[in-house]
């Protein structure tokens, strides 16, 4: 293909879930030009490089690679283009590479990133679910205990929470969400980009029964919505709070008090304020 050798550094590319199809043309350009190609199984990632006419030489990286592995590479990029691939998806997010990055930036080598597919960002766009905030959380441990208390870590959090998780484990997966995040609207989402993909969505108490009954087959994420906002505070409830910060800060500080108590916007409590504040009803 004649393409120049790429200028020395690492370059993270991210690689399809499922459908080769959705790698861009610039990933296939940069596993041709680059001089080496960090995969974490070769097997899996020859298919691909063959794929796209890419000859590099392939070594396997993983962050439990040693560090004199680590050392040996970040040596190697100060002269030398190198590409680190996943066996799928975007590198580093659940898949080896944020030790490398790390090493290779103290070092001063050049960091490029080639933005792709991600199975968590690609479940969040199909689930009908808040994305304003979300939490990546990964793969929950598998231990039962384990599993317990990484839920119950994030119960408090005020956003859509996406799981990493394998067909055989989905049902128990989805009951201990059930249990310790409450029956929150959820998702699950399967086989992302191949042919059988599909996304259930419901309620956690629904879809853990759905898939108690027979395990699905293939690749999973699953999506849980953020929890229940509090009851909107009534006009009573929110005169009364004001009433009472009002007796001992400026309004502007208790506005600020009273939205963050009643999960209101501050403004809504800043304008009551003004009002409680000039009606004199502080008397
Ligand atoms: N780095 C990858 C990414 O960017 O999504 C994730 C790697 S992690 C080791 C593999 C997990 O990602 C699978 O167990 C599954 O939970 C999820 N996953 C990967 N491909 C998927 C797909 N096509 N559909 C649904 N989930 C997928």
């Amino acid at each position: 293909m004649n393409e120049p050798p790429l200028a020395p550094g690492l370059y993270i590319v991210a690689t399809p879930i499922g459908n080769l199809g959705d790698l861009s043309v610039r990933a296939a350009e940069t596993l041709r030009r680059v001089q080496r190609i960090l995969a974490e199984d070769k097997r899996v990632s020859a298919k691909l490089l063959a794929h796209v006419g890419a000859t590099a030489p392939m070594s396997v990286y993983h962050d439990h690679s040693d560090a004199a592995l680590r050392d040996r590479i970040v040596t190697a990029l100060q002269s030398t283009a190198i590409a680190l691939i996943s066996d799928a998806g975007t590198p580093l997010i659940s898949d080896p590479g944020y030790k490398l990055v790390r090493a290779a930036r103290a070092a001063g080598v050049a960091v490029h990133t080639l933005p792709g597919p991600c199975a968590a960002v690609a479940a969040l766009t199909l689930a009908g679910l808040p994305t304003d905030r979300f939490l990546f959380v990964g793969f929950l441990p598998a231990k039962a205990k384990a599993r317990v208390e990484a839920i119950a870590e994030v119960d408090g959090v005020r956003a859509s929470l996406v799981f990493y998780e394998s067909g055989p484990r989905l049902g128990d997966a989805l009951a201990a969400l059930a249990t310790g995040l409450g029956n929150r609207d959820a998702a699950v989402a399967r086989e992302i980009s191949k042919l059988h993909e599909e996304c259930v969505t419901g309620k956690l108490v629904e879809l853990s029964a759905r898939y108690a009954e027979g395990p699905p087959r293939g690749e999973i994420v699953i999506v849980v919505g953020p929890p229940a906002e509090r009851e909107a505070a009534s006009k009573e409830d929110l005169d009364a709070s004001l009433r009472e910060a009002l007796s001992r800060l400026s309004p502007s500080r208790a506005a600020a008090e009273v939205a963050a108590a009643l999960s209101i916007p501050k403004k809504r409590a800043y304008a009551r304020a003004l009002e409680l504040v000039g009606a004199g009803a502080l008397a």
